[in-house]
């Protein structure tokens, strides 16, 4: 007996929620016509992810377990990515949010690279390169004694194929474009899209070494190197160029930077390769062909009776590692080499979403010592259950086959079933479906105008705030309205005090606010944290810089920034600059 598949029958599910599902998830006729509702949704989701069970154990209960799947998602305590919930169970079948594309220096490689990109995307997933094997502009081409393109100009052939996929329908192409520091064309990566009218299609982020950054201290200059031969064609002075990637960040935030060797430190499988480009917003470095799927824990759905119910969190990381590593089994892959080496090192990435609703309804400020503390906490334990989860899955199902000579493969340790178990995603529309605040990050506004999907519109009130407002008599048609005029409630007096400071928004915090969480929860994700470094539009440039560089000192693997206001276009803004 399937269960009710009436929209009613998901009582939390939100307008907004609605809104999007309909929009882009579920499954339509040509003419537009949804052909089932959320609840069939979660239920196909469901089923699918749940029938690879058989693959493991003849006598598996898929129902049961389908069941658990449907109730952790409808309850919203968890959902996996979005390319999962759009085709799980239909004739695209590809699952994962996050692939890494090589991109080899020769025409054939670079136009592989092309083809398959557009083929990801077309599935509603998002790619990631480095163009750091590229020769440099101006280079010799031996086989036409020409000169060479450069990668920037192969960049644009990637931003073009995208802007003409446009992915079929079901999401916009995202792609992330690194290139090394001592890449002889790194001064005109950092600049090129500082006139806001190329390369929209990509965030672009610098590679940096230790090296680098070590020579920045020393104020030293350090060399750029010809990826053809590996040979040192040039010098430059590192602060001048650190600076230069500061000073750009902070006119339109852009670029953003990477610390390689962090990613390569722990990367689990360097046996099978080196690590140079991340997924497009930064959270899962990947080798590449390589996939990944994620999935989030809503941190505000684990909060009862005013503290964190950490048996529940419990149960449902272990059924979330489970969920995530049938995703790998059902997954339909787009290419050959993506299915063999995603399923060779099995990365999942389980993550959060919810961060600030739990520290609202635990009456923690997010920007106090006492959240930063108890986000290490709750990253860790997810961090933890997840590792025992996935060494549990291995007893049954086997280590991921590249084990042997992995980070793990130590004498008495345990198998594992996934070379990575944790990523913190930026949950940018399964946290409109779940109505949750989004990654870990702070309120962006207690009241705002959303824009996604192709400018549709939609004005929200925090829902926990207008909760608390009705509940303690303030709340007031007239005091929303002023709110969404303001953005922040910090300066509202009709607001008490205790409720002011617990909902603070990412323009109340400071950088350094934005940093400490951003680290405190790296410290325990095997995969990287997506976190965007708000700055009030008056920062200077100096600000961005000591940002960059605390970053640096506290661990994080990779910062992005944005000053307010500093973009033609926003995603996200208060309505007061509507
Ligand atoms: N992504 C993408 N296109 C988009 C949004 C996201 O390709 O329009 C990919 C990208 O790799 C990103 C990852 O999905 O890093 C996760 O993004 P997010 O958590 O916002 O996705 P959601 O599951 O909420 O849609």
């Amino acid at each position: 007996m399937k269960k009710e598949t009436s929209p009613a029958s998901i009582p939390d599910l939100s307008k907004n929620a609605l809104t999007v599902l309909e929009k882009r998830y579920l499954r339509r006729d040509v003419k537009g016509k949804s052909l089932e509702t959320p609840a069939d949704m979660f239920r196909r989701v469901a089923e699918t992810i749940a029938a690879p069970d058989a693959v493991f154990d003849k006598k598996a209960d898929l129902k049961s377990l389908a069941d658990t799947f449907y109730d952790m998602m409808t309850s919203f305590e968890f959902l996996p990515n979005s390319p999962t919930l759009m085709n799980a169970g239909r004739e695209l079948g590809q699952l994962s949010a996050c692939f890494v594309l090589p991109v080899g220096d020769s025409m054939e490689e670079i136009f592989d690279a092309v083809k398959y990109t557009a083929l990801i995307h077309k599935s509603g997933g998002g790619t990631g390169f480095s163009f750091s094997r590229l020769r440099p502009a101006n280079d010799v081409v031996s086989s036409t004694t020409g000169i060479s393109s450069g990668p920037l100009s192969f960049m644009r052939v990637f931003d073009m194929a995208t802007e003409t996929i446009k992915q079929g329908g079901t999401r916009r192409g995202a792609n992330m474009g690194i290139l090394r520091i001592d890449h002889p064309d790194v001064m005109n990566f950092i600049m090129c899209k500082a006139d806001q009218k190329h390369l929209n299609n990509f965030n672009i982020s610098v590679g940096l070494t230790e090296k680098f950054m070590q020579a920045v201290e020393n104020d030293e200059e350090y060399d750029l190197l010809n990826p053809r031969d590996g040979k040192q064609c040039g010098t430059l002075n590192a602060r001048k160029v650190f600076q230069r990637i500061v000073k750009q960040a902070w006119e339109n935030g852009e670029p953003g930077i990477i610390f390689l060797d962090r990613l390569n430190r722990d990367n689990p499988t360097p046996h099978i390769g080196e690590i140079e480009s991340t997924n497009p917003c930064g959270e899962q470095p990947l080798l590449p062909y390589e996939s990944c799927n994620l999935g989030s824990l809503n941190l505000g759905k684990f909060v009862k009776d005013g503290s964190i119910d950490w048996k529940k969190m419990k149960e449902t990381v272990v059924n979330a590692v489970h969920f995530l590593d049938n995703v790998i089994e059902a997954n339909n892959y787009p290419l050959q080499q993506i299915h063999d080496m995603t399923h060779a090192n099995r990365k999942i990435g389980l993550g959060v979403m919810g961060w600030a609703d739990m520290l609202i309804l635990l009456g923690i400020p997010y920007s106090s010592p006492e959240a930063v503390k108890l986000g290490k906490k709750v990253m860790k334990f997810i961090n933890e259950e997840g590792h025992l989860a996935s060494q549990e899955l291995a007893k049954k199902r086997g280590s991921f086959p590249n084990y042997k000579g992995s980070i793990f493969d130590k004498k008495g340790a345990t198998p594992m079933r996934n070379a990575t178990v944790t990523t913190i995603a930026p949950t940018g529309t399964i946290s409109i479906i779940a109505n949750s605040s989004s990654g870990v990050e702070p309120l962006f506004a207690v009241s705002y105008i959303r824009t996604v999907m192709d400018k549709n519109v939609m004005v929200e009130v925090n829902p926990y705030f207008e909760q608390v407002a009705k509940e303690r008599g303030f709340y007031s048609e007239e005091l929303m309205k002023k709110i969404a005029e303001h953005g922040t409630v910090a300066d509202i007096p009709e607001i008490p005090l205790d409720v002011r400071n617990v909902f603070v928004t990412a323009h109340d915090i400071t950088p350094n606010d934005h940093i400490q969480m951003q680290s405190a929860f790296q410290l325990y994700t095997d995969n990287a944290v997506s976190k965007t470094v708000n700055f009030p539009n008056t920062a200077t440039i100096e600000d961005v810089e000591n940002a960059y560089m605390l970053a640096y000192q506290t661990g994080c693997k990779g910062v992005t920034i944005y000053r307010d206001g500093s973009r033609d276009e926003q995603v996200l803004s208060t309505s007061k600059k509507e």
